[in-house]
């Protein structure tokens, strides 16, 4: 595996004012939750999966719903290995040849469960690298997998960010996604479902509930409160779990704490695990 990173040209195009804003971006969550979260980016230039944690005919046929399909793709960013961002990688990027960005440890990981040969393209975590006409950057965040990140990409018409999968909102997490336009946030469970859930073993709610495990809605609010800005615009809330929250429960929480803090301007939408997300065009 060799480490693979170029910035350069396409930070030069935005300094030089070479892509107008207003140029169309796409933006689709394909589906999240605790059972399988994707994303689909497109620009000019760039067709990108954020993550694969769907069944490869799941990711085809959400694909499908939007118009798009996978023979398309440019490449595929990975966050961490576990298997809800993963599942549909091997078969997804293993048989149509396309590129998987993710860091040193985490494709060690991928390649340990998934005996798969895939075409990687390591960056180091905290770098920023360009696929055609999208900037990536990376961020860790606290998460118990090997090196597990969030990212913001940058394109002509503002930065989509994803931080999702984190035990608790650090400053670094502040700092990157901080003047996203698009950011999708984790807002995974409510503190008192998940102590009451009769489904979990205490040592799983121990593990959620820790500081590299999933953030809270009242976690998400706080955190969402350091990072609001005028730039922000459209929120998702994502990674749901699917039994200790509820859609509506997340959605009172941070639109409580919008609205306490007057920044009425944010559109926000809940993702759901079993359907795409309407189109955002930006
Ligand atoms: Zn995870
Ligand atoms: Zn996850």
């Amino acid at each position: 595996m060799r480490v693979w990173c170029g910035l350069h040209k396409t930070f030069a195009r935005f300094e030089q004012g070479f892509y107008r804003r207003g140029v169309a971006v796409q933006f689709t969550i394909l589906g999240s939750g605790s059972a399988g979260n994707c994303a689909y980016l497109e620009t000019n230039e760039t067709r990108l999966l954020i993550d694969a944690g769907f069944s490869p005919r799941q990711i085809r046929m959400r694909l499908a719903r939007i118009g798009r399909a996978p023979e398309t793709l440019h490449g595929i960013l990975i966050t961490h290995e576990h298997t809800d961002h993963i599942a549909g990688l091997a078969g997804l990027a293993g048989k149509l040849g396309l590129p998987v960005y993710c860091n040193r440890a985490t494709a060690e990981e991928i390649l340990r469960v998934c005996e798969s040969s895939l075409d990687f393209r390591l960056f180091v975590t905290g770098s920023a690298f360009e696929i055609g006409d999208v900037v990536v950057e990376s961020f860790a965040v606290p998460h118990d997998a090997q090196d597990p990140v969030g990212f913001v990409l940058r394109t002509a018409s503002g930065s989509v960010a994803f931080a999702t999968d984190l035990g608790h909102f650090t400053r670094l997490v502040g700092e990157r996604v901080r003047k996203a336009r698009v950011l999708v946030l984790e807002t995974n469970h409510d503190v008192r479902m998940l102590q009451e859930c009769p489904h979990r073993p205490w040592s799983l709610k121990q593990r959620i509930l820790s500081r590299h495990g999933h953030l809270s809605n009242d976690a998400a609010a706080d955190g969402l409160e350091q990072v609001l800005t005028e730039e922000l615009q459209h929120l998702y809330l994502a990674h749901l779990s699917r039994d200790c929250n509820r859609p509506e429960l997340a959605l009172s929480v941070i639109r409580g704490r919008i609205d306490q803090l007057g920044a009425r301007h944010i559109e926000v939408t809940v993702t759901r695990q079993d359907e795409p997300s309407p189109t955002l065009v930006l």
